[in-house]
């Protein structure tokens, strides 16, 4: 029994006997553990993150604008191991796992002084169900460093915490879930130029946009590495994921739904972070999610804004405790503080944990089938009972919908029902005055979508 279970007990029985519906099966909001899920997990390792890090912070500097020919030293080399690297896990994978460097050249910006050669190396794993393949989570971390002043291209920028971390747990993940097969497709990025303004997401996401690619989530992995903050907490327990709850893309008509019928705390992102929550705490029982209900830290940005920029659902991983004395630092010592982000302070187990994390949330929704379309009431009117409609599922082994509720001041979901393959359900005694619903769909293994948000039917005579 997990915390709000039992803090609902005695809510549970009283809406035991509110539901006559006797088909209906009363379950908790979380899946069963899948074993293959559990086995992932236990296969990510903080020794191999331990060397990647240290491989990239090895390269003294990987600032956007270092040299790209020194087989040493700077961005160049960077990116040429990192390829080498998933190479490797791809040959380990029996080449399932398909590695490409996603060359462009960056014209300059207002922050990017002059035109050059950028390299993402993207590593997509293909899906296994037809059904299912042209569904994709992208899981990202940016390789690139920077120190100050921002326009030295040749000081030692370590960037252990920022992004090496993030880029040793995408490595990872790839690394141990190349090995397993998903019906949906999974994306592993070690994008470039975050650090001038999220150049290589932006890239990548603008082709995928321009694709019509469904990227149905996108995590950013970035600052995931210290568990030590400049304010003197040490915290290795849980990571802040940070999610909007508007969506950045909402059109007029969006906004006029969402004024007339709530919604601001439930766009795409919002469910997203609440799955991640839920799926992470199912498999880590010494490991917590803390959801941060903003699109990132105050007045700050990063990789996923270049994703919800284009109407794909995306959220940011980010340490607990930053230290600022580390982050975008010349490495030096004044007044005895220590400046830099230095590999010596990072937590590599933590960084373990968070690859965990990012692992059990995505390999569930790739097992899953896709969020239920369509979600709605049956009738725009007063009523005392709610309808939820949605269209079926087309993958072969969907098994049925859950439909979740909470009251509208709580932040997750509350209760859960099970209603078996059906596209229409009525909530009994349960007003949708009073209560937020979604419907996931569940496959016949047990793996659960991502709870999709109803809109409202359109509007009756009355
Ligand atoms: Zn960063």
């Amino acid at each position: 029994m997990n915390r709000v279970t039992i803090l609902l007990a005695p809510v549970a029985f009283l809406f035991a006997i509110c539901l006559p519906g006797a088909t209906a099966q009363q379950v908790q909001i979380s899946s069963k553990p899948n074993p293959q899920v559990e086995k992932i997990l236990s296969e990510i390792s903080p020794a191999n993150i331990e060397a990647v890090m240290r491989k990239l912070v090895g390269f003294g500097t990987r600032h956007t604008l270092s040299t790209q020919d020194d087989p040493k030293r700077g961005v160049g080399a960077a990116w040429r191991w990192i390829k080498e690297e998933m190479d490797r896990y791809s040959r380990e994978s029996g080449g399932r796992l398909v590695v490409v460097e996603d060359a462009f050249v960056q014209p300059p910006t207002n922050r990017f002084p002059r035109e050059a050669k950028l390299v993402n190396i993207v590593a997509t794993l293909p899906g296994s169900q037809a059904e299912s393949k042209d569904r994709i989570y992208v899981v990202s971390g940016h390789y690139d460093s920077i120190c100050s002043p921002f326009s030295d291209t040749t000081c030692d920028a370590p960037g252990a915490s920022d992004d090496a971390s993030g880029t040793a747990v995408v490595m990872e993940m790839a690394r141990v879930m190349s090995k397993y097969q998903f019906d949906a497709t999974l994306v592993f990025m070690a994008v470039t130029g975050e650090e001038q303004g999220l150049l290589g997401a932006t890239h990548w996401a603008e082709e995928a946009k321009k694709k019509n690619l469904n990227i149905a989530a996108m995590f950013t992995n970035d600052i995931v590495g210290n568990t030590l903050g400049g304010s003197g907490v040490r915290d290795n327990a849980r990571i802040r994921v940070f999610s909007e709850g508007v969506p950045t893309t909402e059109t007029e008509a969006d906004a006029r739904i969402r004024q007339s019928n709530g919604g601001e705390n439930d766009g795409p992102s919002r469910q997203l972070a609440r799955y991640i929550k839920e799926a992470t705490e199912r498999y880590m029982n010494n490991f917590e999610v803390t959801l941060v209900f903003r699109k990132d830290r105050y007045g700050r940005g990063g990789d996923h804004n270049a994703f919800l920029q284009r109407g794909f659902p995306a959220v940011r991983f980010t340490e607990p405790n930053e230290d600022f004395t580390r982050q975008h630092q010349k490495v030096r010592e004044e007044d005895g503080v220590k400046y830099g982000d230095v590999i010596e302070m990072v937590d590599f187990p933590f960084i373990a944990q968070v690859a965990r994390s990012n692992a059990a949330a995505m390999a569930s929704m790739a097992l899953a089938p896709t969020a239920p379309s369509g979600v709605s009431f049956k009738s725009s009117r007063q009523e005392y009972n709610t309808t939820v409609t949605w269209k079926p599922n087309t993958e072969p082994d969907i098994a049925g919908y859950r439909i979740v509720w909470r009251e509208t001041y709580q932040p997750f979901w509350q209760r859960s029902v099970d209603v078996g393959n059906v596209t229409e359900f009525m909530m009994k005694g349960l007003s949708k005055d009073d209560y937020f619903f979604a419907v996931q769909a569940i496959d016949k293994d047990g793996n659960a979508s991502v709870p999709s948000f109803p809109k409202p039917p359109p509007r009756q005579p009355r």
